[in-house]
């Protein structure tokens, strides 16, 4: 990406606690580059409206406008959504996803130091997940069991598959393309070659859904043999000669329950993962589980134009205003985002800090009554990490 010194970035405050922990996000890394550049490089934040106060000023939880004004930021960070269950209402975060194509969510998953686990060696744990963002049981492709539509899909389904699909059933489509499986997978290659990763392991269900998760699969090793042949090699022909491809990225492939036992297991075997959507959310909040919790993972979903940088959690609508909620997540989130518009120094200098305040055990209350400790303020855990920014020498 080339990027001006000034950058616009666009933000959503996001609902429930979202405004604390954005509030304090921006602070925090307002801080780190004014550490690293000293005034040289900075954010214009400019404020997207969004969720709950956007419906309470135009009666939209995403007006088009804000839609718009993320397009033209290009990159942007967001406080969770609130996603009200039930009828009518299509998940902001979906909408948002695929409005700007953000086909990849990736989620990073690493130890912290002095976090507890309930593992054994959460020291092994560091993966990053690669997630399909935009298709898959998410597509949002339902019928309600007692509409009209339902009756008609039943009646064909029936007759094509030969079951009985009772009139009591709701029905949901579950589609996998190779275009959007194939991009997905470029990515999380692309990804570990650029950051001397070990292996990108494609997580599927193939075995029961053939011509989705199955097809994943192959399409997944389909682009690493055609598009990465120099770079990479398959377990299978790894394990015949581990010294020989030594220095390749290995391309292997677990089904879904076995991967969620293995990742507890074997930790250490795993590193980049690409998986479909639904997959992808369950075992990045699993992961998340044994590092402490999804109040300290990043996410960010990207496109070929647009990002959109996220923490993994939703709203926690007991903690919404009370200062008192975990901002890592995001703020790790708007880590990825310096990264990704090539500010390394300051990410460097942020993570130092952020992973300096955790050895330190300055906490939140989320981590803190885990090891009875007495609990930072939200915005008091982020002056912590700006009081630890060192310059880098
Ligand atoms: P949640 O992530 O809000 O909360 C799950 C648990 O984790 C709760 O106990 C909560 O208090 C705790 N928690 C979450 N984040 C924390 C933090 N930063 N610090 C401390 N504790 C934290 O999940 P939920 O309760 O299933 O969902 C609440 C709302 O959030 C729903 O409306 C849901 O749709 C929405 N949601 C939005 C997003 C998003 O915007 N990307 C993601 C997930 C859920």
């Amino acid at each position: 990406l080339l990027v001006p010194d000034k950058v616009t970035i666009g933000y959503i405050e996001g609902d429930g606690i979202g405004p604390d922990i954005t509030k304090t996000t921006i602070n925090v890394i307002n801080a780190a580059l004014e550490v690293a550049y000293g005034g040289k490089r900075s954010i214009e934040w400019h404020k997207v409206l969004a969720g709950d106060e956007a419906y309470d000023k135009t009666g939209n939880r995403l007006p088009d406008s804000s839609l718009e004004e993320l397009k033209k930021c290009v990159v942007s960070i967001k406080g969770p959504l609130t996603t009200p269950i039930g009828e009518g209402f299509r998940s902001l975060n979906v909408t948002l996803r695929q409005y700007l194509d953000l086909y990849a969510n990736i989620r990073p998953v690493r130890y912290f130091p002095g976090v507890p686990s309930p593992v054994l060696h959460p020291e092994y744990m560091n993966m990053v997940v690669f997630r399909e963002n935009t298709e898959d049981l998410y597509a949002g492709i339902e019928w309600r069991y007692d509409s009209e539509d339902a009756e008609k899909v039943r009646a064909f389904l029936s007759s094509t598959f030969n079951i009985n699909l009772t009139p009591d059933t709701g029905i949901g489509i579950k589609p996998i393309s190779k275009f959007k499986s194939t991009r997905l997978v470029r990515k999380a290659i692309q990804y570990a070659i650029a950051n001397g990763r070990k292996s990108v392991t494609l997580v599927h269900k193939g075995n029961i859904m053939k011509y989705t998760e199955g097809a994943f699969r192959d399409w997944g090793y389909e682009v690493a043999r055609t598009e990465f042949g120099d770079y990479t090699v398959t377990e299978a022909e790894y394990l015949k000669d581990p010294e020989k491809y030594a220095n390749k990225i290995v391309i292997k492939d677990r089904i879904t329950d076995n991967m969620f036992q293995q990742v507890l297991t074997r930790t250490q075997e795993y590193d980049v993962i690409a998986t479909p959507n639904l997959n992808g959310d369950y075992l990045s909040d699993a992961l998340a589980a044994q590092v402490g919790g999804i109040g300290l993972a990043p996410g960010a979903n990207i496109g070929d134009h647009y990002a959109v940088f996220e923490a993994v959690h939703g709203t926690a609508p007991k903690y919404a205003g009370l200062d008192v909620a975990n901002p890592t997540s995001l703020i790790l989130s708007a880590e990825m985002m310096l990264d990704h518009i090539g500010w390394k120094e300051a990410s460097k200098i942020l993570d130092d800090a952020i992973m300096q305040t955790y050895r330190d055990q300055k906490l939140t209350q989320d981590i803190a009554r885990l090891l009875n400790l007495k609990a930072l303020k939200c915005s008091e855990f982020g002056e912590e990490i700006i009081n630890r920014m060192k310059p880098i020498k």
